[in-house]
Formats: C-alpha cells, sequence, structure tokens
C-alpha cells in the first residue's frame, strides 16, 4: 500500500449520504453511518476532504440547480466543511469529461487544491466512482450499499479495495 492520499474525495449519493434518487430537498438529506468519523479522521490528519457528484436529474429535468446546490449546503452543515465541491449536471448522452467515470471532477478537484492526481483517493458505492479514481490516476475505495452490483464488489475485492463502511475506508488508505 503506498502512502496515505493527500486529499480525499467522497461521492455524495450513497456514499455520504443516504442514496434518495434525485433529490432536490434538503430536509431528506441523511448521513451514512461512520461518514461524520471518517471525515474527522481525514481532517485530523490535516488531509482536506472533498466530495465528487454526479447529478444527471438536472439533464433529465428532475432537478434544478439550485436545489442540488441546497442539498449540498445541507450536506455541508452535516458533514462539512469541504475543502472541494465538484458536481456535475449533465446525463450519460452529453459526452461530458466531467461525469464519473469520466476523471474531470477528479482532476479539477485535486487541481483546486494544488495536489497531483496520484496523490488523491476517491472513496464511492458504485462502479463508476472506481472508474473516475482509475481514469485520473488517482486511488479508490468501493464502499457497496445493497444497491452495488455485486461483481463490482467483487472485482473491488479482489483488487484489494474493497471496505464495509467509511471508517474502514479511510483505514485502508492509512488514516488508521
Ligand atoms: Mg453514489
Ligand atoms: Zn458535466
Amino acid at each position: 500500500m503506498s502512502a496515505r492520499p493527500q486529499a480525499v474525495l467522497f461521492d455524495r449519493d450513497g456514499t455520504l449520504v443516504v442514496d434518495v434518487p434525485y433529490n432536490g430537498d434538503p430536509a431528506a438529506v441523511a448521513p451514512m453511518p461512520a461518514a461524520a468519523a471518517a471525515l474527522d479522521r481525514v481532517r485530523a490528519a490535516g488531509v482536506p476532504v472533498g466530495v465528487v457528484s454526479n447529478q444527471s436529474g438536472v439533464a433529465r429535468g428532475l432537478l434544478d440547480p439550485a436545489q442540488v446546490i441546497a442539498v449540498n449546503a445541507r450536506v455541508e452543515e452535516l458533514l462539512g466543511p469541504f475543502a472541494v465541491w465538484q458536481w456535475c449536471p449533465h446525463g450519460d448522452g452529453d459526452g461530458c469529461p466531467r461525469r464519473k467515470p469520466a476523471p474531470g471532477m477528479v482532476l479539477d478537484a485535486a487541481a483546486a487544491l494544488g495536489v497531483a492526481p496520484g496523490e488523491v483517493a476517491v472513496i464511492g458505492d458504485i462502479a463508476a466512482d472506481v472508474g473516475a479514481a482509475d481514469a485520473a490516476g488517482a486511488r479508490a475505495v468501493l464502499v457497496p450499499t445493497a444497491a452495488t452490483r455485486g461483481e463490482e464488489v467483487e472485482d473491488a475485492r479482489a483488487r484489494g479495495r474493497l471496505a464495509d463502511d467509511l471508517l474502514g475506508a479511510v483505514t485502508l488508505l492509512g488514516f488508521a
């Protein structure tokens, strides 16, 4: 295992907070178990934390950007502060280089933090998250939920980048 990363980026829905599909309601935001403890552990090491979030509900007309911003603000209120936020409003058909599993948001977050992509880790609940990390040259940890596909879990297990919860994920990254 390489040295501890210099920044840790978290997926939002299904990772930091309970996944409520296309949620536009700040009142529906609920942290995932161990999210606060995991974030505290990384911050206590002096390492910045950030968020990288696909929000294709905007492209689908199910959310407006102001709702995404309001939900993000609630996440920050419950779990913040975050050193960087990156979110993408596009859908699969838009070809956006920022939409995970493309690397754009990870690269942009790394640049915003002044950290090389190879010194960043991404924690998420689905293959798009680890795919974005791989494409950016970053490290990845998968913390599956009941909705994560079995083959994605097995792939992460085989690569030694699977954790049961967010505290396990940051422990795997060296924040023990
Ligand atoms: Mg997710
Ligand atoms: Zn985009």
